[in-house]
């Protein structure tokens, strides 16, 4: 039989992703919610589990062959209950965004009303932010972050909350530098009679790792990315109390998909497996020691930081004071060989197609061993390439830089060095 490796069947997508890994072996990766999936998890992702279809769940399925999918599932199940501490698991959502949808559709009809944090303050599109469907099919109110701090504005939860009795409550953000203070949401759920729905999409890591408060027992459903700071396949979670098992089970299947990806289930089972290991932890508490270093190196620097700092893995760049956007500046800095995302700073006056700050992280450059050093002399190099963001020799000498060092921080799961 010709069965080609993808090198001989398709050279244009094999070198393709020769280049993808050399650019994430040579690049300073700041993406916040990007990371680098251990090589066990890309091994499980790419695996003949990618050939079975297994609607249902374990035990439960519409087809047969089912002998080492349920396994593969209950295992990634009961890792992830004993690792979080909740009652139950789903890990067949498609994704973070499909796993937030299962839960409206769990929980909510059309018209119902449904409280996120705004986009601009920190929340995500699935929060109710009004491009969403969760903002058109749902009646959706947003909360938002204070003026004077930008931490969240808790008097403004909960004076909505009263006025507006949501359904479900959703706290966790996509791009908000602090510890989220779920016993706050939870007492404002309680009182106004909405589940509160944690989203922990881009925390999960940290909170496996307990370098942030859990939110389990706060809040009755937590859903999650996989592929963020917890360092799983691309994928989804929703962890819930026993008595919202049935409807979010029903809600992701049949109610929102078809069959899982078990070649991804099973990657999250490889990711929940290492997330309770001491390595982990150890790996969770130097993303957050490492983007507090590399705040602190930046603020030196006169960079003005959203909060004015960080308790996470991530930092928010209000650039207003060194008279570039964030577009202009993600873009010079991706030519020194430094990658992260233009983005839009609360009360933002600009558009949010070229706003006034860059989010960055340290999940990625953490995975390669990275450490306070190597957060210093990235701060320095940010600063440099502030100062200098029309001089192409000057950014080009950074990427040079910045990939002798690299150099000696292999990252997981690539295959150049
Ligand atoms: C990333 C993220 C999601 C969505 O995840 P996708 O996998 O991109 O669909 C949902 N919620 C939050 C808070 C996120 O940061």
């Amino acid at each position: 039989m010709n069965d080609p490796r993808i090198q001989d069947a398709d050279p244009e997508i094999a070198s393709l992703i020769e280049k993808e890994a050399k650019r994430q072996h040579e690049k300073l990766r700041l993406i916040a919610s990007e990371n680098y999936a251990p090589r066990a998890v890309m091994e499980a992702c790419g695996s003949v589990l990618n050939n079975k279809y297994s609607e249902g769940y374990a035990g439960r399925r519409y087809y047969e062959g089912q002998q080492n999918i349920d396994e593969v599932e209950q295992l990634a199940i009961e890792r992830l209950k004993s690792l979080f501490g909740v009652d139950h698991a789903n890990v067949q959502p498609y994704s973070g965004s499909p796993a937030n949808l299962a839960v409206y559709f769990a929980f909510l009809k059309p018209g119902d009303t449904v409280m996120g944090m705004a986009l601009p303050s920190g929340g995500h599109l699935t929060h109710g932010w009004n491009v969403s469907i969760t903002g058109s099919y749902f009646n959706s109110v947003q909360y938002g972050v204070r003026k004077d701090d930008h931490r969240i504005d808790f008097d403004e939860v909960a004076r909505l909350a009263r006025e507006h009795k949501p359904k479900l409550l959703f706290c966790g953000a996509t791009a908000y530098p602090r510890l989220i203070d779920f016993d706050k949401f939870a007492e404002i759920a309680r009182e106004v009679g909405a589940i509160l729905v944690a989203d922990i999409a881009h925390i999960s890591g940290l909170v496996a790792g307990g370098a942030h408060p859990s939110p389990v027992g706060r809040a009755e459903v937590i859903t999650s990315t996989t592929h963020k700071t917890f360092c799983g396949p691309r994928g989804g979670m929703i962890l819930c109390d026993e008595k919202h098992k049935a409807a979010i089970d029903k809600a992701v299947f049949p109610g929102l998909q078809g069959g899982p990806h078990n070649g991804t289930t099973a990657g999250i089972a490889v990711a929940a497996k290492r997330a309770a290991t001491d390595e982990f932890k150890a790996y969770a508490k130097n993303i957050v020691e490492n983007s507090r270093a590399l705040a602190d190196r930046l603020l030196h620097h006169g960079f003005a930081l959203v909060t004015g700092g960080t308790d996470n893995h991530l930092a928010v760049i209000d650039l207003t004071n060194k008279g570039v956007t964030g577009k202009k500046y993600a873009k010079a800095l991706d030519r020194a060989g430094i990658v992260c995302n233009y983005n839009s700073v609360p009360f933002d006056p600009r558009k949010p197609f070229d706003p006034s700050g860059v989010r960055i992280g340290t999940a990625a450059i953490t995975a390669r061993g990275m450490g306070k050093d190597e957060m210093v002399r990235l701060a320095d190099w940010m600063n440099d390439v502030a100062e200098n963001l029309d001089d192409e020799a000057k950014l080009a000498s950074i990427a040079a830089a910045v990939k002798e060092m690299c150099d000696a921080f292999p990252a997981p799961g690539l295959d150049v060095r």
